[in-house]
């Protein structure tokens, strides 16, 4: 075969300049069962970060802050490590799913391809449209028709990425923020107008320009693949043993017995080629460009069943399985990525579990030694911090001793609040009866209580009189 393919990429020509692509509408079952899928994803990205459970927003990533919200469960700086646990689990998700099922992430279910292919892409269609319109249009002079196609096209994509730009803030720094600088009025909040409007660009510039590059170039993911796939991943592969037969492909001719002449099924047409969104040709085996579309299924399919051959001459398989028609099996390197993601997993169950929606810290104040008061009275002085890591408020807020007699004083009130997604900090002394310590260091435990309800425990060191018993 001809490698000359991988010495480049198919969306750069020979002087370097950037090959745009006209890919060919997809039609057939796997584009239909996408466009499903990718109105469900699109539903879900575009409405999550509004979307609110318990006073908490569904998805929130706000970095500046160090707010997190996944699934309504809001993390905090406190619960980095969780955060970090969730990520290694989705890195490690990915790789598994990668390593079994290739790219199908990218194909189905990553947003770039969703916004690109199901809802840019569709628009241009619906203005330009299809391959043989658009590759004409571009060719044509600047007439009023061009004029009039691309400007109504830019516009709309202009639009879409503005929405897009609005969404992707609405993560970043809460959809609350968000609403109330709009409502308050955008010269207000200049710092969240330009966000809007940096965004809006990027966007615009990915989706309208940039696009296919993303995937090949720029993402992380892309250049993983090489990695991570082996001759047992089920990709998206032509299958060439049936395809060029012993004599190679050719083009259909009408009563020609190909299996005798020894042609493949591939009657070169070059539909799938011409449909595949990364201008690449799967004919030529598995890429760093295919994103797993399914674009070329659906084309070769609906081509064989023109021709009166069986579908699937692209279909979903591994290299083993179209050389050795040996079908899918789980490797030792599968198993051992899978063994990883399950115990991460059981980690990650174990943390959500263990996690307090209050959190409370008791330090000594640096420097300061006990006081012995009247009556064999120890007293220890200490700041505390409480984080409410819910949307309500905790009224009637306390802390009480567990582990010894004695008494825990606030300095200026007895009980106090800790406000919905805040913090209250403060000072206490802590008293105990020199004749309950053990020694010159004891712990002691301090409950929370809101009210008679124990909401979290915490300990602290207590210094007293060396020996005292
Ligand atoms: S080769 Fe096929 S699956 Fe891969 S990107 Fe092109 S059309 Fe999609
Ligand atoms: S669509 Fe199928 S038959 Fe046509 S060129 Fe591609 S692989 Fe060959």
């Amino acid at each position: 075969m001809d490698e000359n393919f991988r010495d480049s990429i198919g969306t750069i020509n020979e002087e370097g300049k950037r090959a745009w692509v006209f890919p060919k509408k997809p039609v057939g079952i796997f584009y239909k069962y996408r466009k499903w899928v990718s109105y469900f994803l699109l539903i879900f990205l575009l409405a999550s970060p509004f979307i609110k459970i318990n006073g908490n927003q569904f998805l929130m990533f706000n970095i500046l802050e160090r707010k997190f919200s996944i699934f309504s469960f809001p993390f905090w700086p406190q619960d980095f490590h969780i955060f970090v646990i969730m990520m290694l689990v989705g890195v490690v998700f990915i790789v598994v799913f990668t390593v079994a099922f290739g790219r199908v992430f990218c194909g189905w279910m990553c947003p770039q391809t969703i916004f690109l292919e199901m809802v840019f892409r569709r628009i241009e269609y619906w203005i330009e449209g299809d391959r043989g319109k658009q590759i004409k249009l571009s060719k044509q002079e600047w007439n009023s028709e061009k004029i009039k196609k691309r400007l109504l096209k830019w516009f709309i994509f202009f639009l879409i990425s503005f929405i897009i730009a609005n969404v992707f803030l609405a993560y970043l720094i809460g959809s609350d923020t968000l609403i109330f600088d709009i409502l308050d009025g955008p010269t207000n909040h200049i710092s969240t107008l330009i966000s809007l409007l940096i965004f809006t660009g990027v966007f615009y510039f990915v989706f309208a320009w940039f696009r296919e590059q993303v995937c090949i170039i720029a993402c992380p993911y892309g250049r993983l693949q090489g990695v991570l796939l082996d001759n047992k991943s089920i990709i998206v592969a032509y299958d060439h043993k049936r395809g060029e037969g012993d004599k190679g492909r050719s083009k259909f001719k009408k009563n020609e017995n190909r299996e005798e002449l020894g042609k493949g099924d591939c009657v070169d047409c070059s539909l799938c080629v011409k449909v595949c969104p990364t201008g690449i040709d799967i004919r030529n085996g598995t890429q760093l460009e295919c994103i797993n579309c399914t674009a070329c299924i659906d084309a070769c399919d609906s081509i064989m069943v023109g021709v009166g051959y069986p579908k699937g001459l692209i279909r979903y398989a591994s290299e083993e399985e179209i050389e050795k028609k040996r079908m899918f099996e789980i490797t030792p390197r599968l198993k051992g990525y899978i063994a990883v993601l399950v115990i991460l997993l059981g980690v990650l169950i174990g943390m959500l579990f263990l996690r307090n929606n209050v959190e409370a810290s008791i330090l000594r104040l640096p420097g300061q030694l006990f006081e012995h008061k009247e009556n064999n009275i120890i007293s220890n002085v200490y700041t505390f911090k409480l984080v409410n890591k819910t949307s309500e408020d905790i009224e009637n807020v306390e802390f009480r001793l567990i582990s010894h007699e004695g008494t825990i004083k606030l300095v200026s009130h007895n009980s106090f609040v800790v406000p919905a997604q805040g913090l209250a900090e403060g000072t206490l002394f802590i008293e105990v009866n020199a004749s309950t310590l053990s020694g010159d260091k004891d712990r002691v435990e301090i409950g929370v209580y809101s009210g008679e309800e124990l909401i979290e425990t915490t300990s602290t060191s207590f210094l007293g009189p060396r020996s005292y018993r």
